[in-house]
């Protein structure tokens, strides 16, 4: 990163995206999830005027760090990447259940923004500014509100680490990764403005939520699904109940519920977003001279073998890879190939795939 890229930056900041326009470009890479695209899109604008205003302002606004709750495979890790991408800013992507709290085996806390400098190009300035995203935030939930012999204190120890970096201090990073030591030179970073999302599919949740609200006040119409309507009315309370330290709750205001990925969504993911799964194997296989084209069946029943799977979207590049194998494998040395049709039997049988060879 240059000074003049840097400086680029800056001047993006004083008229930052819109949440209409930041809309619109997710809209792009991510299927569904419109309530999600929404808060994110609010908050992350709120977000940079905070930083652009600060000086001025003379009400301090509360940082707006955000809490996404949905199923595996929904598209949070998606939505973080891509507001990364769209507003040009570095990210951290990192799994809650790989770190642990200073001094014990795993991965530091402060290493997060280690690779949140890293991807700034070693620009501290510009990573002061970026995202870190945090995934199965869930999974270090501490376990005592439920569970009353084994009081879980290793997630606690987690998320109170976290809350240090989360809340907004000037912390030392080893430069290196890897524990501090005393004497050595650390990088310093302020995190006041760093934009934390924290994901997970706090599985159960929903349970915690019914008995707070009156059950027969949850609407939902037959296209949304259950847990998704109950989704929608959790507030921090529900959080701090499911085991998440209140501290790092009040430091996540926004809480954005994400919906379960169905069949019409699945199919929808394999072709329409910007950089789709399928939309790569035509410009790959378009490279080598050859069309490639899905009966409307055939995406009907990947997205059916995806939901078996139960991994949301996750499943789906697997299944796509493994049917475009041996086409991917021939074509390249088969000059007569002019085109590729994945029919429905071929998701079962790769036999079944259609090759249309010119004729000459
Ligand atoms: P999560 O973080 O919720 O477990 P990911 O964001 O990692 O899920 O999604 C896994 C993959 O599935 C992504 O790489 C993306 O290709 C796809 N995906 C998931 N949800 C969506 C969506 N709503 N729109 C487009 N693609 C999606």
């Amino acid at each position: 990163m240059t000074e003049k890229q840097f400086a680029n930056y800056k001047s993006n900041f004083r008229s930052p995206i819109t949440p209409i326009e930041l809309k619109e470009k997710l809209d792009k890479y991510i299927v569904g999830q419109e309530r999600a695209k929404k808060i994110l899109s609010v908050s992350v604008y709120n977000h940079y005027k905070r930083i652009i205003h600060k000086d001025s302002s003379p009400t301090e606004i509360q940082k707006s760090n955000i809490m996404m709750i949905g199923p595996t495979g929904s598209g949070k890790t998606l939505l973080a990447q891509t507001l990364s991408k769209v507003l040009n800013l570095p990210i951290a992507i990192t799994d809650a259940t790989t770190l642990t709290e200073s001094g014990y085996v795993g991965d530091d806390v402060e290493n997060v923004l280690l690779r949140l400098i890293q991807s700034a190009n070693m620009n501290i300035d510009l990573a002061e500014i970026g995202i870190v995203y945090i995934d199965e935030i869930d999974k270090i939930a501490r376990k005592s509100e439920n569970v009353s012999i084994t009081r879980d204190v290793s997630g606690e120890g987690v998320q109170q680490a976290l809350l240090k970096i989360v809340e907004g201090s000037v912390i030392s990073v080893p430069p290196n990764g890897g524990r501090k030591y005393p004497g050595q030179e650390c990088l310093e970073i302020d995190t006041s403005n760093i934009l934390f999302i924290l994901g997970g599919a706090f599985e159960g949740i929903e349970k915690i939520i019914e008995r707070r609200v009156n059950r027969k006040s949850i609407g939902f119409s037959k296209t949304e699904k259950k847990r998704d309507a109950i989704l929608k009315e959790v507030i921090p309370q529900d959080l701090i109940k499911f085991g998440i330290i209140p501290e790092l709750v009040g430091r996540t205001p926004i809480i954005s519920p994400l919906e379960e990925v169905d069949r019409d969504m699945l199919i929808k993911i394999l072709t329409q977003p910007k950089n789709s799964l399928i939309s790569q194997y035509k410009e790959l296989l378009s490279m080598d001279g050859v069309e490639l084209s899905f009966d409307p069946k055939a995406l009907e029943g990947i997205a059916d073998k995806a939901l078996e799977r139960k991994t949301g979207a996750r499943g789906l590049r697997a299944i796509v890879e493994n049917i475009m194998l041996d086409v991917m494998f021939k074509v390249p040395s088969d000059k007569d190939i002019k085109k590729v049709i994945i029919t429905e039997k071929s998701i079962e049988d790769t036999n079944e795939i259609k090759l249309i060879r010119s004729v000459s």
